[in-house]
């Protein structure tokens, strides 16, 4: 297996040009990277709003294109996670430290990092306060501050109580919540029972990852020997379990292979921890469920600060707040010198840190190239990637676009909607190494 792997990828990236072998790195392919482009003088001064996936590869690659730019990143948390290994910890594979990092490990030299959040956006003074009262004039924004997990929208949860004792999860909040989320899953598969799985009705953040968690979590049962007398529901915020129709009817023939109960239209709205019952909202009315362990996902929502400052669509996700940008050229549709990356985008597609690599390139076009007198032509096209696992030690590797269509990175050689021991490989092994070459501006 190890020849064909070594042999299959190292084809791939000669053939279509993927940059990341050397640092191991193969799930999503590579742009060019930012310091091997023509380098741009300006005065121009540059704020990015967040340190995480977006924030430090924009940071890594306009550093490289720009002369005399002065560059600021606004981001108070110090701590830097590796999101996409969540679902590695949340499943006992890998220690809560796998996903823990530095921001200062990541920003480069030739930036000022201001080690506060930013409390207030003005577009229209192109001026961004911080909480400690900073205030950062720019010419140029970046917002690329994630979303928010909404956790008090549901009722009666408490994440400070999730754990073996509750039969709760949340491994979407850190890497310590994934750690006691696997405890949890762990002490509940040891006996087996009724495991509850569910996604917010919201956008969020790696659609594929509720999905991932309940099939691990079947898995688990099964080599353990306590899935026969145990029962699984995933309930679905929609009539589907997938936004991609060619990947629903996978994960629809999967959930049915593995014997996984599905309800259509529920919505979380309270858990009781204590009883261990959720309630949903569904088409006729509230209703119960009761569970020995469930994994819990909360709605997702631009920070406040952004909701407040006017970049949000008026008429779209106005209970979640994205920003306005053009989903081509991620340039905000009101205030041009404002673009986003990353999770905070009000695009149809593309909430993934696999998405991130390809709105990278396309932000450094327009602004270096408008900072050079030209007209940028770099265009997203919503490419978004998830290796979605349907056991340990195998997985999926769907990549889609804006109009659904697959877009495999190694066509004929890594099938999209088979389960291969390749795929896992790319999410167990290399994505990391491929995410840190991104923070890096090499990828
Ligand atoms: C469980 C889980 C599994 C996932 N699996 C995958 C996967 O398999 N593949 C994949 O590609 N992606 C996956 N993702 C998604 C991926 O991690 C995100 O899409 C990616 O991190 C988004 O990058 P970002 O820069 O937009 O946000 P983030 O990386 O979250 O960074 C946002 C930064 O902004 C900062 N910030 C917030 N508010 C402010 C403010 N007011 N002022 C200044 N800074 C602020 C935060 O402190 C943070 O540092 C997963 C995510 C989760 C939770």
């Amino acid at each position: 297996m190890t020849r064909l792997t070594d042999i299959s990828l190292a084809g791939a990236a000669s053939r279509r040009g993927f940059l990341g072998l050397a640092a191991g790195g193969l799930a999503f392919a590579a742009a060019t990277p930012a310091a091997q482009a023509e380098r741009v003088r300006t005065r121009a001064k540059i704020v990015i709003l967040g340190a995480g996936a977006g924030g430090a590869s924009i940071a890594n690659r306009l550093v490289e294109r720009l002369d005399g730019a002065e560059i600021t990143v606004v981001d108070g948390k110090t701590e830097h996670w590796y999101q996409p290994g969540f679902t590695l910890i949340a499943a006992g594979l890998r220690p809560g430290s796998y996903a823990k990092s530095q921001n200062s490990d990541w920003l480069p030299s030739g930036v000022t990092w201001v080690q506060e959040h930013a409390a207030e956006i003005d577009p229209e003074a192109q001026r961004v306060t911080t909480t400690g009262g900073q205030r950062l004039d720019y010419d140029y924004l970046i917002v690329s501050t994630g979303l928010v997990l909404d956790w008090d929208a549901v009722e009666g949860f408490d994440l400070d109580r999730i754990g073996p004792e509750t039969g709760t999860g949340a491994h979407y909040a850190s890497p310590e919540h994934a750690v006691k989320t696997w405890q949890a899953m762990d002490a509940f598969t040891d006996r087996g029972g009724h495991a509850l799985f569910s996604r917010p009705a919201t956008e969020m953040k790696c659609a594929g990852a509720p999905i991932k968690y309940c099939f691990l979590t079947d898995d688990y049962l099964r080599r353990k020997g306590t899935r026969e007398g145990s029962h699984i529901t995933y309930a679905a915020h929609s009539g589907i379990l997938f936004g991609v129709p060619v990947i629903n009817e996978k994960v629809v023939i999967i959930m049915r292979r593995q014997d996984i109960e599905v309800c259509h239209h529920h919505v979380l709205q309270s858990v009781d921890m204590d009883r261990k019952l959720a309630t949903f909202n569904t088409q006729d009315g509230p209703t119960d469920i009761e569970y020995d362990f469930f994994n819990v996902i909360p709605p997702q929502r631009a920070p406040q600060v952004v909701r407040d400052s006017g970049l949000s669509w008026a008429d779209r996700w106005t209970d979640q707040g994205w920003i306005e940008v053009d989903m081509g050229t991620l340039r905000h549709a009101r205030y041009p010198n404002v673009f986003g990356i990353g999770d905070i985008n009000g695009v149809p597609k593309g909430k993934t840190a696999a998405s991130v690599k390809w709105h990278l390139p396309v932000v450094e076009d327009h602004l270096v190239s408008e900072l050079a007198g030209r007209e940028g032509t770099a265009i997203y096209n919503g490419y978004t990637s998830c290796p979605l696992i349907t056991r340990v030690g195998r997985a999926m590797l769907v990549e889609f676009d804006y109009q659904d269509n697959l877009t495999p990175s190694f066509p004929g050689i890594v099938a999209p909607l088979e389960e291969l021991w390749i795929s896992w490989l790319m999410k167990e092994v290399a994505l990391k190494a491929t995410y840190n070459a991104m923070l890096r501006g090499r990828a």
